[in-house]
């Protein structure tokens, strides 16, 4: 195995390493460790060597570096990606770093797509970590339907959802025609300036967004053949409707040719859309689906779906049982909760809905993608080196969903290499097949790679993150590095920022087209004239 992998790229450097020996041959080594490439399945014990940012040698040779971090007993894996981050702030960053989180994205919230460029250049240079913000479908809807256009908090990305979701036109308006072309325009702007896909709230927007605005929001990101990203439209649901939601997600992005991401499906009816999912797969598309290994879930208070008629009606749910504030640990009661909706409508809360036994059972899907959806935590603009013991409180997946997904695959006897794949090569294969190349150099622990890669011991790589307290950092990192920089060191994020931005090129002329009445009959009617494609669809058709 080591020895075809040699054949494939680092035949010259590692013989030229065998050979030399010079102390700087390479900036940083990494020795003695099980190198596990979840790509090529490569799995043994070796030395990687990284000069100038990259993976230039794997080898069973003895390399010398500059700097050398010894990973005997440790596994030496792809740095761990998420397409689901909403902390995107230094907190939030360096807890992933100590959870093995090299890139992270939000698909599902995102940013404002006036605001994408402003958003990336505000972390050049200042980033521990990768850092990535799709554009996002109910920031576009806030801005046109609600007026919610703050410049001084649209700036913050996912986090400006604590302001926004204080009005409620976003989630049950539906536009004019006027004002849905201005949400596919504005989406079609965060495109147009790189952003890696477009993030929906679908599911917080049930009202509001028409079948017909969900197909058109995933068209202005067929254009740039990027993904959708959805928090589908009945989750939380039941197992029959979590599955219709989905496949309105996926049923789009196959009526346009377009990748999808089936946001954390860890829920009823899981089954059925994870097999789903690889049926389509399998035919080729570039359609996935993401897990968290936690039975509850996190949003605001004034989410529709926990709305007595839903919850307690439809789902059979009990505040008492479900609804914890993470902040005083106390769960609500129908009582509580009415009053918190009307006091504090987007205040935090953690939601349990699934059985504990089912976590591990996510992890061993093939070809899922973990991803955390890490929520924010007071305070959500803090320094880097802000006290970590005085972050408030938050859901455990914030801090903990890497460690928890290492501990829990240890527990209940899960390969190691199925862990790696759904922490880090399986996103990166999917983002690099919309021709993302950032990601198309990552999730591999191949030469030429670019050296994002974790090193932890697999006995003791824990989360330590509670329902109780939520921000607590993992444990059982040796080292972290990004971008071929050490910037975590035996559990110690180090004041290094080497972070780059996971984009694509901006582009210098949009790629909206408006929706219209008479377009849509001459590209699908012969003239019939009562056809429409209005924006709500008129009522009766
Ligand atoms: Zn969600």
């Amino acid at each position: 195995m080591l020895k075809r992998y040699l054949m494939v790229g680092t035949f010259i450097l590692s013989g030229l390493a065998a050979s030399s020996g010079f102390a700087q041959d390479y900036d940083l080594v990494i020795t003695g460790g099980r190198v596990m490439d979840p790509e090529t399945l490569f799995d043994d014990i070796a030395n990687v060597g990284i000069k100038d940012g990259r993976i230039v040698a794997i080898s069973k040779d003895a390399l010398t570096g500059a700097e050398t971090v010894d990973a005997t007993g440790h596994i030496v894996a792809p740095g761990f990606i998420d397409t689901h981050f909403h902390f995107q702030a230094p907190i939030g960053y360096r807890l992933g770093l100590r959870d093995g989180l090299t890139s992270s994205m939000d698909f599902e919230m995102g940013c404002a797509g006036s605001y994408v460029a402003a958003w990336y250049e505000a972390r050049a240079g200042v980033t521990q970590a990768n850092y990535g913000c799709a554009v996002s479908h109910e920031f576009a809807r806030a801005m046109f339907i609600d007026g919610s256009d703050g410049g001084d908090y649209l700036i913050n990305g996912p986090i400006a959802a604590y302001e926004t979701r204080k009005k409620t036109g976003w989630s049950v308006t539906r536009p004019t025609l006027e004002q849905g072309n201005a949400i596919l325009e504005e989406i079609d702007r965060g495109l147009q300036a790189g952003a890696p896909g477009i993030g929906s709230t679908v599911g917080y927007m049930r009202d509001g967004v028409s079948s017909r605005e969900m197909f058109e929001v995933q068209k202005v990101g067929a254009r740039y053949g990027r993904a959708t990203g959805a928090h589908t439209r009945y989750t939380l649901g039941t197992d029959t409707t979590e599955n219709n939601g989905a496949q309105e997600l996926v049923a789009n992005a196959l009526a346009l040719g377009a990748p999808a991401i089936v946001l954390h499906f860890n829920n009823p009816g899981w089954r059925l859309a994870h097999q789903m999912i690889i049926g389509l797969q399998e035919q080729g598309h570039n359609i996935w689906g993401e897990i968290y290994p936690y039975a509850a879930g996190s949003t605001t208070i004034n989410a529709s779906f926990l709305e007595p008629k839903s919850w307690i009606d439809e789902m059979g749910k009990r505040y008492e049982d479900t609804m914890l504030d993470p902040v005083t640990g106390e769960y609500y009661t129908l009582e509580t909760y009415k009053a918190t909706v009307a006091s504090e409508p987007t205040r935090p809360i953690v939601i349990f809905k699934m059985p504990a036994e089912d976590q591990a059972k996510w992890l061993t899907l093939k070809g899922v993608t973990m991803a955390s959806d890490a929520v924010g935590a007071e305070p959500y603009l803090g320094p880097w080196d802000f006290p970590l013991d005085q972050v408030g409180g938050t859901h455990p997946r914030t801090a903990g969903s890497r460690g928890a997904t290492i501990r829990l695959g240890r527990e209940n006897n899960i390969p190691m290499m199925q862990l790696m794949s759904i922490l880090s090569y399986n996103a990166a294969k999917h983002l690099g097949d919309t021709g993302l190349k950032f990601m198309q150099e990552r999730g591999r622990i191949q030469t030429g790679m670019v050296a994002d890669i974790v090193v932890f011991d697999p006995e003791l790589f824990t989360d330590n993150s509670t329902y109780e307290k939520g921000a607590i950092p993992s444990t059982g990192m040796k080292a972290v590095i990004v971008n071929g920089v050490v910037t975590v060191s035996d559990d110690k994020v180090l004041p290094v920022f080497a972070g780059q931005p996971i984009r694509f090129e901006p582009e210098d002329k949009p790629r909206f087209e408006p929706i219209s009445e008479a377009a849509w009959n001459a590209e699908f009617s012969t003239g019939m004239p009562d056809v429409t494609a209005a924006f709500p669809e008129k009522v009766g058709n």
